[in-house]
């Protein structure tokens, strides 16, 4: 075990430079000028240069690292994003892109990094642009100052570039005091630990295991809790589905309220 730990440690402490390194790439090509946009599967599903350099960049850098990491990788698997919030990302919306960088162990996030390239993008020119934020199961999260929202308020964040009628239903069923359109899950649980949001609720597909991993060990690492819409815990093994079919249920406090205003019919349109 105290190699596993070991290996472990080591690889969390790479994420973190690993995700800086990408982080830079993701400011560097917005510099540049050129964004190189690509549509996946439709026009709301987008890949850019600073997605295909940032994902070249930390999987080469995992890769020379950790060679092994495909031998222990049916217990040990990295989800990687190297740019989440593309959409946002190509309409300047900077500040809600983050790399992101999640390890589970036996099914199960367990560490996860989160860089932001463009934190503090709005101080003015003499900046220091970025910030990352890491944490571990049993040990904590750090680079942020946790907060909570004011004792009451609901706040809803949820997708600015993916909604449908599911997604718009399940917040109002929350009985909101205030909505957040935000793009970017890891900007969203971002949210939820600096008293921003009470509660990141998106009822349906489209959100991936790689959008998840890491900011729900940040979460969990300081007493929230994220799931699907049913409140399902997700899994992280190697050959589990890429899709978050059920959507995201996540808050810092009070889980059991917003859980519990989930409409049955949503329910019952979101399979797991
Ligand atoms: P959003 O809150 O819309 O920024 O979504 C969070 C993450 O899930 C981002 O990486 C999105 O690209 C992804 N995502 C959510 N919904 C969809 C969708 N309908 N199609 C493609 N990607 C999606
Ligand atoms: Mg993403
Ligand atoms: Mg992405």
């Amino acid at each position: 075990m105290a190699s596993g730990n070991t290996v472990l440690m080591r690889l969390v402490a790479s994420a973190y430079s690993i995700a800086q390194k990408a982080g830079m790439i993701v400011r560097r090509v917005i510099a540049e000028g050129d964004l190189g946009i690509v549509e996946k599967t439709c026009a709301t599903d987008l890949q850019t240069k600073a997605d295909r350099l940032a994902q070249m960049s930390i999987c080469s850098s995992l890769a020379r690292k950790f060679p092994k990491l495909t031998i222990i990788g049916e217990e040990l698997v990295v989800w990687v994003d190297p740019l989440d919030g593309t959409k946002e990302y190509t309409e300047g919306l900077l500040d809600n892109v983050t790399v992101l960088i999640g390890i589970a162990y036996e099914g199960k996030a367990i560490a996860g990094v989160i860089n932001q390239p463009y934190y503090n993008y709005e101080a003015g020119p003499d900046a220091v642009l970025g910030r990352t934020i890491w944490g571990v199961l049993g040990l904590g999260a750090f680079g942020f100052q946790l907060k909570e929202v004011p004792a009451g308020k609901h706040i809803i964040t949820t997708t600015r570039s993916h909604s449908n009628k599911l997604v718009t239903d399940c917040v109002t069923a929350m009985n909101p005091d205030a909505v957040l359109r935000v793009g970017g899950a890891g900007n969203k649980i971002i949210q939820l630990i600096e008293g921003k949001a009470s509660a990141y609720v998106f009822a349906s597909p489209g959100c991936k295991k790689w959008d998840t991993c890491a900011p729900e060990v940040i979460l969990h690492a300081v007493g929230g809790k994220l799931t699907d819409i049913h409140g399902n815990v997700l899994q992280y093994h190697k050959d589990v589905k890429h899709m978050n079919s059920a959507g995201v249920l996540a808050t810092l406090r009070n889980y059991d309220y917003y859980a519990s205003r989930v409409p049955e019919s949503i329910k019952n349109a979101l399979v797991p």
